[in-house]
């Protein structure tokens, strides 16, 4: 039975922008609604992407280190992995978190509808599914969080168990004995660490001429050496052109400089190319939404469409696609709602590639400002002579300030090294607070940690880091 339901604030979409916003819009004091079609808020993020592949990549990384531990004097058998039981510890850690997420909406009295949402016009919705379906929801404001997918290649079409992508990859259902991923931006790379470390001969191919397009190479080039034998084979300027399942393997064809390098055929081949904004079946025509050439929805500072009472925040709008993009722009937009002033205007926003080492970066990079043609001072920091660093057996590493030369201020900070995505923000700090290498040289950081090589790097840019010297 169809019901008619009103809120001031419906926000279509559960990930971390969606729940973000709902939340932010209940603790302002407003009615709201959430609609989401998993049992609990998570979205991409929680159920099929950030958590659970960090949940994985920690186990292996621990396995590793295991390994690693041996030359330190201390030895263990060889691990053994039981599969089940990985699988249901990277669940619990899901529903653990995805649960707490249920009950922090409870306990806001946010109205949480199961299914699916689309637009009748711009002040109503209608469910197309779940447990309300047929229903419509009447709404002053409506915030659109239905984030993205994974990208389908031509004539690698996902069937989900030979050819997959990044969300089939963490359900785990199978460890192939050999996986070939297609594309080496972060999705590719921390899930062909964990196939890798799971026993699968992983081969990675990419279009470019380097893993991490877009990232610095100086940084990529300290992960290249660390994994040099992660992966069986890594094809670069490389396209697959042609897949074909066949008795339970994947034939592939290459073009481009390493094709020659590649197997004929795989036992599975994820594709991770990149994301689209999921702007289907949403009704956007039913409103005056507009959407750019690559189909984002645009939004002003405040987050707001060309339709006055709906807003839009996550990775449905753009890039960065990243989770604590979402979330911010979900606190900006239900702020914005509520009537604060209040406008979307970060200086850094951080990126983390969690790897082994993970790569970490904020602000403007060396590569950018090359680009820019905009003069900065580099100062770096190598973890060689860290103490820190050194205590954990892994001086792989280094820390880089970008600073602009007259005021030598912190425009970017970028870190390669075991934890580099737990030392980040701090760098994310500088840059938002207009800090300056003088700021970071002054500040004490605690001895011995990691955190110490952001000091000395900005010492560095004095000829007067302590554990450098300076002929
Ligand atoms: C493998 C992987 C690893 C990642 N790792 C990281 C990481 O380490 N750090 C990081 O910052 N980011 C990471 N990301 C990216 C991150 O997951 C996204 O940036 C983030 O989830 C975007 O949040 P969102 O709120 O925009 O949308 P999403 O999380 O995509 O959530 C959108 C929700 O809307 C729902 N929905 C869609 N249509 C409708 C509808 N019509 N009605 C109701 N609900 C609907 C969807 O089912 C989904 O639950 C990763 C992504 C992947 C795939």
């Amino acid at each position: 039975m169809a019901k008619q339901q009103a809120y001031e604030v419906v926000v279509i979409g559960g990930g971390p922008g969606g729940y973000g916003a709902a939340f932010m819009a209940a603790d302002l004091g407003l009615e709201v609604a959430l609609i989401d079609p998993e049992a609990n808020p998570g979205g991409v993020c929680l159920y099929r992407g950030c958590i659970p592949s960090k949940a994985l990549l920690h186990l292996v990384k621990v396995k590793q280190e295991a390994l690693e531990a041996e030359a330190w004097g201390l030895q263990f058998s060889e691990p053994k992995l039981h599969m089940d039981k990985i699988r249901d510890w990277k669940n619990k850690v899901v529903e653990k978190l995805t649960g707490g997420l249920g009950t922090l909406t409870k306990k806001r009295k946010i109205t949480y509808i199961r299914g699916m949402a689309q637009f009748a016009d711009a002040h109503t919705l209608e469910m197309v599914a779940g447990e309300e379906e047929g229903s419509k929801i009447k709404f002053q404001h409506a915030i659109l969080a239905t984030g993205s997918e994974p990208v389908e290649l031509p004539g690698l079409s996902f069937d989900h168990h030979h050819i997959i992508n990044s969300a089939d990859a963490l359900n785990l259902e199978q460890v192939p004995e050999t996986l070939l991923v297609v594309g080496a931006g972060y999705i590719g790379l921390e899930i062909g660490t964990i196939y890798a470390g799971l026993g699968s001969k992983v081969s990675l191919v990419e279009m470019t001429d380097g893993f991490m397009p877009g990232a610095d190479r100086d940084l990529v080039d300290v992960f290249s050496k660390r994994n040099k034998d992660l992966f069986e084979t890594v094809m670069f300027e490389t396209k697959v052109t042609e897949a074909q399942v066949k008795k339970k393997q994947v034939r592939v064809k290459f073009e481009g400089k390493d094709a020659d390098k590649g197997n004929d055929s795989y036992e599975q081949v994820l594709v991770a190319v990149g994301r689209k904004p999921r702007t289907q079946n949403l009704g956007l025509e039913n409103t005056k939404v507009k959407v750019d050439d690559k189909g984002f929805v645009q939004v002003n500072a405040q987050r707001q469409t060309a339709e006055p009472s709906i807003y839009a925040i996550g990775d449905i709008i753009g890039e960065p696609m990243l989770a604590h993009k979402a979330t911010h722009e979900g606190k900006v937009a239900a702020e914005a709602i509520a009537g604060h002033k209040t406008a979307y205007e970060p200086q850094a926003i951080p990126a983390v590639v969690f790897t082994d080492p993970e790569i970490a970066w904020c602000g403007l990079t060396e590569t950018e400002a090359k680009a820019q043609d905009k003069k900065v001072k580099v100062t770096r920091f190598p973890w060689a002579a860290s103490g820190r660093a050194t205590t954990l057996g892994r001086n792989d590493g280094f820390t880089k300030l970008i600073i602009e030369p007259d005021t030598e201020r912190i425009l970017g900070v970028a870190i390669v090294g075991t934890n580099a995505g737990d030392l980040i923000p701090e760098g994310v700090l500088a840059v938002e607070m207009a800090a300056t290498a003088k700021d970071f040289a002054l500040t004490i950081h605690p001895h011995p940690t990691l955190s110490e090589t952001l000091m000395e790097a900005a010492e560095a840019l004095y000829g007067q880091s302590t554990h450098i010297f300076r002929k």
